[in-house]
């Protein structure tokens, strides 16, 4: 057998998988003992009430298929949010709710609009659906200035707040933005909403080309089950369920709708835990400044960060050895940028006191020698 010919079989891929490079998640490592600040998840557990709904729901009950319209937390999400629950569409995770969208609204031979730095899903949706996709550059302060979207377009795509910058648009400047760019959509993506920005899901009775995207995996700690909605006009929401039905009728199980129920409804538990990281995210901001890093300024459970002495690959290499995780992406403008997400308090600090050394080694030894 030859080591060097390629695999035959791959002869068998759709021609739609030729040349799409996939979505690259962040690393999960093996073992135990790491820190890990690399994929935005939330440090603290879940709602003890949506844990104590998933064990109860996981009983023999499990042999029937789950309730395909998921009508009881549809009537969560819309109560919140003073909607009808056919405003309301859930998925398996957000990406799938964010996959049918790009499926089913943003195909009409434009291309899609999204920032040139941005959630790095986005255009692997468009390169598996066929869809153009056409980065629009932030700012040099990296700010999405909406007046740059008033293009050709199929739809158009912001994280608000970004990822991975973290910095947040006023609602005014989404409004705005959706009383002129009237002829296609525009998908929120809302991931990281609850950590201090603005929700367009009020403007969603107002404007029927509004799309809002919201996860359970971030301020509900529950990255794990997999659950993530959208809030928009009936029709809009009726092309999210046509395509859903036309792929998978139960994306998510008893367990998941009987968690992210519970979850929802523990507003409690959700403010404490968003509580807590932008305490610690403030906390972590103010610290890295201290060490000479930029910060940009963050509405989100992460920081963008870079030291202009510093390589960012190589703290990045130098924190895994301590086995501290962060995320380094390998795209132009950001390329000497580390993204870290806001762990716990004791995290945060770990990740502070290894900086400390990286950052300066000697004066770390000097003040153990001789303390100031
Ligand atoms: C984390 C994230 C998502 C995906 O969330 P899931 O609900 O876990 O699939 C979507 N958009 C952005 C910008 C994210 O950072």
């Amino acid at each position: 057998m030859s080591t060097t010919a390629p695999d035959p079989a791959t002869r068998f891929w759709s021609p739609a998988l030729r040349g799409l490079s996939a979505y690259t998640p962040g690393e999960q490592p093996q073992g135990t003992g790491w820190v890990k600040l690399n994929t935005n998840e939330c440090p603290y557990p879940p709602s003890p009430l949506a844990l104590q709904r998933m064990a109860e729901a996981a009983d023999e009950r499990l042999r029937l298929y789950p309730d395909p319209t998921a009508l009881a937390l549809r009537q969560t999400i819309a109560a919140q949010h003073g909607l009808r629950p056919e405003q309301v569409f859930v998925g398996n995770g957000s990406d799938e709710v964010l996959a049918h969208a790009f499926m089913g609204l943003l195909r009409h031979g434009q291309p899609v609009l999204v920032p040139d730095i941005s959630y790095s899903f986005y255009p692997v949706y468009c390169a598996l659906y066929g869809v153009p996709c056409q980065p629009v550059p932030l700012d040099e302060h990296f700010r999405v200035r909406v007046a740059d979207y008033l293009q050709p377009n199929s739809g158009i795509v912001l994280p608000n707040p970004n990822a991975p910058t973290g910095i947040a648009l006023p609602l005014e400047d989404i409004r705005w933005l959706l009383a002129r760019n009237t002829g296609s959509v525009l998908v929120v993506d809302e991931a990281y909403v609850d950590f201090g920005a603005e929700s367009a899901a009020s403007l969603v009775d107002e404007f029927p080309h509004l799309l809002v995207v919201q996860t359970l995996s971030k301020s509900r700690g529950l990255a794990g089950l997999r659950v993530g909605f959208a809030l928009g006009h009936v029709d809009l929401i009726q092309a999210l369920t046509t395509v859903k039905d036309s792929f998978n009728s139960y994306p998510l199980d008893r367990v998941a709708l009987a968690g992210a129920q519970a979850a929802l409804e523990d507003e409690a538990h959700t403010a404490s835990l968003t509580r807590r990281i932008v305490d610690s995210r403030e906390w972590l901001a103010r610290e890295l400044t201290a060490l000479g890093f930029e910060c940009l300024p963050s509405r989100a459970n992460f920081l963008l960060v870079r030291h202009p002495r510093h390589s960012a690959p190589r703290l990045q290499q130098d924190l895994r050895d301590r086995k501290i995780l962060v995320r380094h992406f390998k795209q132009p403008r950001i390329a000497e940028h580390l993204r870290i997400t806001v762990g716990s308090q004791p995290e945060c600090e770990a990740l502070v006191a290894a900086l400390r050394e990286l950052i300066d080694p000697v004066r770390h030894r000097d003040s153990k020698v001789t303390p100031a």
